[in-house]
């Protein structure tokens, strides 16, 4: 992988909850951290069907605008008895209000249906899944994958983090990314997952 030896890295990403994390991870690194909202990057259309394909997109969107290397994550919630969605779909589930209680509740009602239609349980099993790409100004770029596994609760539980986390409870715990600690979260999440294999690869030398 390449080694990252600048010392300014723009946030491809408009979403607050994820500029607030991605921040809290770069800041020990030394490295500015600039977001594409603060610098006029246009929203791209995520037009790609996979999350390396999204974040490849949305980093390499971002470095052409500014000219300065760009990192972006795409993200979602892939439940098992959805067959994986709502996935790269995980935003827009919440409609333009980005209202993620119905997001939530589209979920739930998904499973409601799934067990009124086969009289069973459905699986409540599901992953959050992270991409996160880095493109260089000379086009080269690096992607890398993260996940955490865990259930699904009803009703959501807790008001910390951003979008379902409330209904996620990863593998092993009982309480839900909406209850604990935001650190902890950053130190299991599928974003650190994706992180630490960045941090190895391409972050790695920096003595901050
Ligand atoms: P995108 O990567 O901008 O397409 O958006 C991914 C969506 O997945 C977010 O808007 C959230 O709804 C959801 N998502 C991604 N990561 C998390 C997380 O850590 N907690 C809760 N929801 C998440």
């Amino acid at each position: 992988m390449r080694r990252f030896t600048d010392d300014t890295l723009v946030i491809a990403s408009h979403n607050p909850g994820k500029l607030v994390e991605i921040a809290d991870l770069m800041t020990p690194l030394g490295i500015t951290v600039k977001s594409a909202g603060d610098l006029n990057v246009p929203e791209p259309a995520e037009t790609e069907d996979s999350y390396e394909g999204n974040a490849i997109l949305k980093a390499t969107h971002s470095m052409k605008c500014t000219g300065l290397p760009a990192l972006a994550d795409d993200s979602g919630l892939a439940v098992e008895a959805l067959y994986g969605a709502p996935g790269i779909y995980s935003a827009r589930w919440a409609g333009p209000a980005k209202d993620f209680r119905v997001a939530m509740a589209k979920i739930e009602d998904a499973l409601g249906l799934i067990e009124g239609q086969t009289g069973e349980t459905p699986d409540r099993t599901a992953k959050f899944v992270c991409a996160l790409a880095l493109a260089w100004p000379d086009g080269h770029v690096e992607v890398v994958e993260g996940t955490v596994e865990g259930r699904l609760v009803w009703p959501p539980r807790g008001d910390k983090g951003f979008g379902y986390d409330p209904m996620f409870v990863p593998e092993g715990h009982e309480e839900t990314f909406g209850e604990v600690s935001q650190d902890w979260k950053h130190s299991v999440s599928h974003r650190a997952n994706a992180f630490q294999k960045l941090m190895d690869g391409v972050f790695g030398d920096r003595d901050g």
